[in-house]
């Protein structure tokens, strides 16, 4: 079963992986895929996630031009975030059944704003406003955070990126940042929304500190700030209450 969700997983990051490009490029998602360089298609046996990557040495069949690592480290991502939400499940039964097909409709969406932002350095409204819509209801009708709670926390993600896209005049943060705060107060609620934000800001710090010793960037030079946001958001929606019970521990 586990092999079953992995190899789903899969699937879904190869599927990821084109329509980000297919989607920046306008090219239509029912065309068969086809190399970037020599533009020959792609033949189902060289597009199976991972292993065609491997077999092909990462280069094309046809030019032997190089393939870039991100299609196989993408589609090994969504393999492995798949199996993430089955860690918590004790029983299965339907509502549980529900709540995974959910998280696994987050966890793609999520992927995509990341691979998008770190690409193309933008946030799509395609990528925020229907998931918010969708979750806010769905949270609602399946009690999992009241309409107060969703929209304090939707006013603490969307109004802290929004104070400072303020103050700062659009230089700190882009206006994708403020849209990305509103979905994740629907996807945590309060008082986890704090908490993924916590966490954003000390990973962009420590990778920011790493890249500086390494000098494999100049200290003006950015990465997407909306790619750390997708990793708190995930922490805190999967170990966010363990966290605050540990912290809230070591303080007493
Ligand atoms: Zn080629």
């Amino acid at each position: 079963m586990l092999i079953y969700i992995f190899i789903i997983g899969l699937c879904f990051g190869s599927f990821l992986n084109a329509l980000v490009y297919r989607i920046h490029e306008k090219k239509s998602l029912w065309t068969r895929s086809a190399c970037p360089n020599c533009q020959k298609e792609i033949i189902w046996y060289d597009n199976i996630p991972v292993f065609s990557f491997l077999f092909l040495k990462g280069k094309c069949r046809n030019c032997h031009n190089k393939i870039s690592w991100q299609y196989p480290l993408v589609e090994l991502a969504l393999g492995i975030l798949f199996l993430v939400p089955t860690l918590f499940i004790s029983y299965p039964d339907l509502k549980i059944l529900i709540s995974l097909l959910v998280q696994w409709l987050i966890i793609f969406d999520l992927a995509f704003i990341f691979l998008y932002d770190y690409k193309y350095q933008e946030i799509l409204d395609l990528s925020i406003w229907p998931l918010v819509i969708f979750l806010f209801d769905f949270n609602y009708f399946f009690e999992v955070f009241s309409i107060v709670n969703m929209l304090i926390a939707v006013a603490i993600g969307g109004g802290f990126f929004l104070l400072q896209y303020l103050i700062s005049r659009g230089r700190w943060i882009g206006g994708g940042d403020i849209i990305l705060g509103v979905l994740m107060g629907v996807i945590l609620g309060w008082p986890n929304i704090l908490l993924a934000l916590f966490i954003a800001y000390i990973l962009g710090g420590i990778v920011g500190v790493i890249l500086l010793l390494l000098k494999k960037k100049q200290a003006n030079s950015e990465i997407p700030f909306g790619t750390f946001l997708v990793i708190g958001t995930l922490v805190a929606m999967w170990w966010g209450n363990r966290i605050v019970e540990w912290y809230l521990g070591l303080i007493r």
